[in-house]
């Protein structure tokens, strides 16, 4: 079963302000989601981390 999951930008000063969303495999993926994506409050890539959505 795949889970819809959230993605908040680590830099910002009140997280969860750049948001990205995804899904994933609960099953196979165990470990917590880091992605580096664009955020354009901190206006460079930062790395996202999963939040509860
Ligand atoms: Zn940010």
């Amino acid at each position: 079963m795949r889970e819809i999951i959230k993605l908040a930008c680590i830099g910002c000063e009140h997280p969860g302000k750049s948001a990205y969303f995804t899904t994933k495999n609960k099953k196979t993926s165990k470990e917590k989601l880091v992605v580096r994506k664009y955020c354009k409050f901190c206006r460079k890539h930062v790395e996202h981390k999963e939040t509860k959505v």
